[in-house]
């Protein structure tokens, strides 16, 4: 039997729709929802992934800024940017894209965002709010991609309470935040990385594995345990040129229950899950605002 394949594209489908709707109405409300996304430089694989971050704003009826600037724009200038666009009333969502060119302290800059617009959820209090979990989680915005994995679990009724998780990868962007969301979904989670020794002996104890590595291969046929739910976050070129992830599909899918593709899995759930954050964060103004008004009126 081969794993039921968790299909990313038609979830993101399902859920932009339900987005779009709850845009529409806040747009016929005033506060249609805004995603300003900067790129800094020429990184072929940036411009993509701004184009198309961009496009998926116009589907869902958002406003979308795009603003692009030279690899040597300077440090100081980039942060002159997000401080108009922190004031912004039209911009709920302020998003950097990743890597910048090297003169530029990627951490300084996200430090510069708004945690109130921060809707990629790097922002330190954002990051911290996910580690205290509860009512302070909720308030503030999760990364992406992880959001995204949670949401596919769901898709497929693996609910995370009680089950094993190994996280493979211990990035801020992925593996981090990925691992406090089984935690707070009542997993029990062990994290391995480049010097975990003997990567096998915990993936073959998963119910739930992610692996989030960057490597083609990283886990194979022999290190998952019969039944076990396998998301592939890695973006990697075969010898072909073509898109894989960090997972051999076709090895692992006859011992596996249910697992992600690429492309089709992860990779179009982030970019639905920076629509909802961008939407959050307009709904939430919106809340603001409105109350606002009833305190005036009352
Ligand atoms: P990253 O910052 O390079 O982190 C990679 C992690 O993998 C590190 O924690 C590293 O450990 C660990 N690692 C490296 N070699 C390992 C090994 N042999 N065994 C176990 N762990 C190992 O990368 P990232 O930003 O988290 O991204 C990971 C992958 O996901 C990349 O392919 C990226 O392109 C992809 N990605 C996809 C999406 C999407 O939307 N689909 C979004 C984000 C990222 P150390 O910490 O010890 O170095």
């Amino acid at each position: 039997m081969s794993a039921t394949v968790i299909d990313g594209n038609q979830l993101s489908r399902q859920l932009r729709g339900d987005i779009a709707l709850r845009a529409s109405r806040l747009a016929a409300a005033g506060h249609q929802p805004g995603l300003a996304v900067i790129v800094v430089g020429d990184n072929p694989a940036s411009k993509v992934y701004v184009r198309n971050k961009v496009k998926a704003c116009a589907d869902a009826g958002f406003h979308s800024l795009h603003e692009a600037y030279p690899d040597d724009f300077a440090e100081a200038a980039l942060l002159d940017r997000i401080a108009a666009l922190n004031a912004d009333p039209a911009v709920h969502g302020i998003l950097v894209q990743l890597p910048l060119p090297v003169h530029i302290d990627a951490n300084r800059v996200i430090e510069a965002i708004a945690p109130a617009k921060d809707v990629d959820g790097f922002h330190i209090a954002n990051a911290g709010a996910l580690m205290v979990g509860g009512a302070a989680a909720a308030a503030g915005f999760k990364p992406c991609t992880p959001y995204g994995c949670m949401k596919l679990l769901e898709s497929v009724g693996c609910d995370p309470r009680g089950k094993h998780a190994v996280v493979i990868g211990r990035s801020n962007i992925v593996g981090k935040p990925m691992a406090m969301l089984l935690l707070q979904a009542h997993a029990t989670v062990t994290i391995c990385h480049s010097a975990t020794p003997d990567l096998a002996a915990h993936t073959r104890l998963a119910d739930i594995v992610v692996v989030a590595v960057g490597r083609r291969n990283t886990l194979t046929a022999e290190m998952v345990k019969p039944g076990a739910v396998v998301l592939d976050v890695g973006m990697n070129r075969d010898d072909d040129g073509k898109l894989c992830g960090d997972v051999d599909f076709a090895g692992v899918s006859p011992v596996a229950s249910a697992m992600t593709p690429v492309p089709g899995g992860v990779g179009p759930m982030t970019i639905t899950m920076l629509l909802m954050n961008t939407l959050e964060a307009a709904e939430r103004v919106a809340r603001r605002s409105s109350a606002n008004v009833e305190s005036i009126r009352s």
